[in-house]
């Protein structure tokens, strides 16, 4: 006796739509052994597919048992479904139900991608399965086809090219529903053929059809009636016929399969390719769709950019000299409100006070005298202005300025010590005391060696020109710093200057807060005059850290903003998924009925998901990388503090912005995802 391949006992099947029953098939028994030509014939509604659906495993019985080559079905899980599914059945379907994106080969192959043992063997180039699909496409007579895609073939082809997707892996039973119902007589007859063909090399194959002549080449027809059978015709005596059948492919002639790493990347190659002829084919949706997460992950990239290009610019400018220093000053108008009369302050003696309080704070950093002239006339040979005398105390305070000099030399350590009469000027002055269209402006030391001579308050001061600043930063305070004429301190004390200073500048040494050391000074100099007087400090870093807190708002803002983008973008990439997975319900009915795993549709849906967040985070790093240094040689064209321009890279950003598409797209597929896998396969074949 021969094997039985379907024994069915009084099963029956239900459809349950919108509270009401409908019993499709009533009590069923049937046994078909391996290696039968079956016709199920009937009229329409007669339960015909849902009997056929019940054969191939795509729905179980509601009552009854079924197994199938002897094994009992209620007892196996979904995914033992779809690997029986995948390796014992071949389907072929009425329309063809070829997948469109997909070339014929590729449709051949299809199967093996759900297939853990074929993993190896159908790699395209070099497999197994591959060659076996060309021998099929060559056998039935359409291997000129093999790299056109569905669309461009007729009926008779596409069904041939089903059939050779449905035997691609041997299977033992080959299930057609109405197989030649959309054919013409010629095509109707080449299917046939082949059919009949793969019969005699040992399948099973049960046909579903209303065409007598069809049902008239099997060798058994069971006609149904209102889910039950009616009639069960055998033309030939069973057991002669089938014993002496070839059985070429039975299960234990398949290798083992083990190699589950090889079947995974198998699959995610297939998932790759599917998703990207999907997303390609709705070009303009995939793009609308990525836009919100693309804005979403480049507003991340951008506050990481930001968050570089203001660490950068804050490195520089507060650890800037100038900016760290504190100006300390006696507050005159604060004191106005401690007595009735104004208490004036004639400042410390440059030769003995000030010393002692510069050495008291030695430890913690370097006082200075802040010493300015009043407002003079000061003239060259060929112009003049009305500037002030700015003091600098030793060689350091000019390199403090962070400006280096367009020509000439600094003030050497002896011309401070003896007070020569030497000026560096600031780079606006220049402009001022010599015309533009001056002959000796070609010199590129002009105006070094020039003599300028200065008119205050009758006191006249002829000065040599020694060199000239290049321009200075004024963003922090220290307007005045181009338009004023440097000069050693001892040289305006000597000639024009106060023996008493009231303003200092204090320069922190490293690690000291500024802020704190201006006022332990403010509240050392109130002390000292018994609290009578107030002093005051102004620190341009205050204005610094005032200005970060700005920044640092934006960025807050910005990623409020982004985070809103990313999360309407993944809404966004959700509904469209699910949009797919409604569009693409038959294909996952065929996918299912090939032989995929739930596992494998959530895999499909997900990659499709994943890869478009993937590709909208590429495009928003790369749009990422461009914004970011713009920004930054923005900066450096206009902040002439920060002139040296700065590749920003932000990996930080650009890393969280990679893993944070592939978490969208895994985060939001992963409804979609979860809804394609639970889908019924019979309710999706039958969708249209
Ligand atoms: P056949 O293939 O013989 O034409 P079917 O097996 O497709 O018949 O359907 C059998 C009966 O079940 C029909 O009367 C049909 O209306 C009913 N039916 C099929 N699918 C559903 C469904 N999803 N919900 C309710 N009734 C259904
Ligand atoms: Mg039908």
């Amino acid at each position: 006796m021969t094997e039985l391949a379907f024994h069915l006992e009084r099963v029956s099947f239900a459809y349950n739509s919108g509270g009401v029953t409908f019993a499709a098939l009533n009590s069923v028994d049937l046994k078909i052994r391996h290696g039968e030509f079956v016709a199920v014939t009937g009229p329409s509604g007669s339960g015909k597919s849902t009997l056929l659906n019940i054969l191939g495993l795509l729905a179980r019985p509601s009552a009854g048992a079924l197994s199938v080559f002897g094994k009992i079905i209620v007892n196996l899980s979904e995914d033992e479904l779809a690997d029986t599914r995948n390796r014992d059945i071949g389907f072929i379907f009425q329309n063809f139900s070829l997948v469109s994106r997909l070339t014929v080969l590729e449709n051949i192959l299809l199967p093996s991608a759900f297939s853990a043992v074929s993993a190896a063997e159908s790699e395209p180039v070099s497999g197994l399965l591959a060659e076996r699909a060309e021998e099929l496409l060559r056998r039935f007579g359409i291997h000129q086809l093999k790299d056109r895609l569905p669309n461009e073939l007729s009926g008779g082809q596409k069904q041939r090219v089903a059939i050779c997707r449905a035997v691609l892996l041997r299977p033992r039973i080959l299930l057609a529903d109405e197989p030649t119902g959309a054919l013409d007589s010629a095509s109707a007859l080449q299917v046939m053929q082949m059919l009949e063909e793969l019969h005699q090399e040992g399948s099973t194959v049960i046909i579903i059809t209303h065409d007598p002549d069809v049902a008239g080449r099997a060798h058994r027809v069971v006609s149904i009636f209102d889910g039950c059978i009616k009639e069960d015709h055998r033309k030939m005596p069973e057991a002669a016929r089938y014993d002496a059948l070839p059985k070429t492919n039975t299960s234990s002639a398949k290798p083992a399969a083990n190699d589950s790493a090889a079947a995974l990347l198998h699959m995610l190659r297939q998932s790759i390719k599917l998703a990207k002829r999907s997303l390609a084919a709705h070009r303009i949706r995939s793009f609308l769709t990525g836009l919100g997460l693309f804005i979403g992950i480049l507003s991340l990239i951008v506050i990481d950019g930001l968050g570089e290009i203001v660490e950068n610019s804050f490195n520089k400018l507060f650890y800037t000299s100038s900016v760290r220093k504190a100006y300390i000053y006696y507050d005159a108008d604060r004191a106005g409100f401690h007595g009735r009369q104004r208490a004036s302050w004639r400042g410390l003696h440059a030769g003995t006070e000030f010393p002692r309080l510069a050495q008291m704070f030695s430890g913690k950093g370097k006082i200075r005298p802040f010493l300015r002239s009043g407002t003079c006339q000061i003239k060259s040979n060929s112009g003049s202005l009305r500037s002030r005398l700015a003091g600098v105390s030793d060689p350091d305070e000019f390199l403090e300025m962070d400006t280096p000099l367009t020509s000439g030399r600094w003030v050497t350590g002896s011309e401070f010590a003896a007070g020569s009469p030497v000026a560096v000027l600031g780079s606006d002055t220049v402009n001022q005391l010599f015309r533009a269209n001056d002959e000796r402006r070609r010199n590129p030391d002009f105006p070094v060696g020039e003599r300028l001579t200065v008119d205050n308050c009758n006191t006249l001061v002829a000065l040599t020109i020694i060199g000239v600043l290049d321009k200075r930063d004024t963003s922090f305070g220290n307007r005045e710093a181009n338009d004023i004429i440097y000069v050693p301190n001892n040289t305006l004390l000597a000639r024009m200057g106060p023996t008493f200073y009231t303003w200092f500048s204090v320069l922190p040494d490293e690690g000291v807060d500024s802020r704190k050391l201006a006022s332990e000074i403010t509240s050392f100099l109130s002390l000292q005059s018994g609290g009578k007087l107030t002093f005051g400090s102004s620190i341009p870093a205050d204005i610094l850290q005032r200005v970060r807190g700005f920044l640092w708002i934006i960025q807050a803002i910005v990623g409020f903003i982004g985070a809103l983008c990313l999360f309407v973008g993944g809404v966004g990439i959700m509904n469209m998924m699910l949009v797919t997975v409604a569009e693409r319900t038959r294909e996952i009915g065929l996918l299912k009925s090939l032989g995929a795993r739930p596992f494998h549709i959530r895999s499909y849906v997900l990659t499709e998901s994943v890869l478009l967040c993937f590709w909208a985070g590429c495009a928003a790093i790369a749009a990422g990388l461009a914004v970011n240094n713009l920004f930054s040689l923005g900066v450096s064209l206009f902040v002439p503090m920060l002139k040296d321009f700065r590749w920003i890279t932000a990996p930080a950003g650009l890393t969280l912005g990679l893993l944070v598409s592939v978490g969208c797209g895994l985060g939001f597929g992963a409804l979609p995802a979860g809804r394609a896998a639970r889908l019924d396969p019979a309710e999706c074949l039958r969708s249209e």
